[in-house]
């Protein structure tokens, strides 16, 4: 069979998988259309302060309306949409969905928020980036303080000298700048001192076995004191008991997010947690 399909390439694989490469094929031509035709929808999921006592941000997660397999997550399509080159439009249709969502809710009269967004190394690296922030917020009308991008440590490591003027250029405009799943690479924290963030989210994987495990109890205290110490916001991710909500107030940690909070929802169902945010509320007060 490999010699019919001509050989070579095709050599070393099992119809298993010739069926997996046909898949991906599909699913790669898939994406490209999947832009045009609407099925990248965004959902929101809110982060509370546990000082302010209300919601302060919404991180926007972009999930795969696909045709076929139903609702698809970013971990399933991101990594791809990389590889093929498409994460740059993919990137673009995000920040603008975000930000005119964004100003939707503040033209409807909810209190203000920071609309977040996840920002892929790519971006950061290839094409202009403070450019596509600069006209997107002209675009919406969203002023620069409610919107904040999210980027991963491997992001900015991998080239810290261009990342370092990205950012710079984008926290120019007065757009907020958070370290993603702090903790998970290699950030030495020479290179942190130098970038011009703002915030540290820390990763949920430290989160989840909070207050048990005792590792995990070092690092989060460790994190929470250093982000303080250099007058970082600190966020934590992943919160999904009282008791690592408890554990993260008594540490002072200012912001939390997480499923005990909320689950990632579509815009509409997020208005009506904007509207009647006493449903999630008075968590942060205990
Ligand atoms: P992230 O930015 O760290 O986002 C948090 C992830 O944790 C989300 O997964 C969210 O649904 C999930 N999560 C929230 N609360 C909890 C919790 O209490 N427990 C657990 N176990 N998980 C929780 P999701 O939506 O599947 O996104 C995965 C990753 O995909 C994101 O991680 C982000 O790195 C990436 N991503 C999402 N949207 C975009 C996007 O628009 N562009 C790019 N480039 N990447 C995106
Ligand atoms: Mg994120
Ligand atoms: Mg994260
Ligand atoms: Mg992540």
């Amino acid at each position: 069979q490999a010699k019919e399909m001509g050989g070579g390439t095709f050599r070393f694989y099992s119809p298993d998988m010739n069926a997996r490469l046909l898949e991906r094929l599909l699913t790669e031509s898939r994406l490209r259309e999947a832009i045009g035709r609407g099925e990248l929808v965004l959902y929101y999921q809110p982060r509370v302060s546990l000082v302010k006592e209300r919601i302060v941000a919404i991180e926007a997660l972009v999930r795969w309306d696909h045709p076929e397999n139903g609702l698809m997550l970013p971990d399933d399509f991101i990594p791809i949409a990389e590889e093929i080159g498409l994460i740059e439009e993919i990137g673009r249709t995000v920040l603008m969905q975000a930000c005119e969502q964004n100003k939707r809710w503040q033209q409807q009269g909810q209190d203000p928020v920071r609309v977040s967004v996840n920002i892929s190394p790519r971006q950061l690296t290839q094409g202009d980036l403070p450019y596509l922030v600069r006209s997107v917020l002209e675009a919406t009308g969203l002023a620069p303080q409610w919107l904040e991008l999210e980027v991963t440590e491997s992001g900015l490591m991998h080239n810290i000298t261009a990342a370092q003027e990205t950012l710079q250029q984008i926290r120019d405009l007065g757009v907020g700048i958070s370290i993603d799943d702090f903790g998970t690479g290699y950030s030495s924290l020479n290179h942190l001192k130098r970038l011009p963030i703002d915030t540290l989210k820390i990763d949920k994987t430290f989160v989840r076995d909070l207050p048990f495990d005792s590792d995990d109890v070092s690092i989060v205290t460790a994190t929470i004191a250093l982000a303080k110490s250099m007058n970082l916001r600190v966020v934590a991710e992943g919160v999904r008991s009282v008791e690592q909500l408890y554990f993260l107030k008594d540490r002072e940690c200012e912001e939390v997010q997480g499923y005990l909070f909320g689950l990632p929802v579509p815009a509409e169902q997020m208005e009506g947690v904007l509207m009647h945010p006493d449903s999630i509320i008075p968590l942060a007060r205990k």
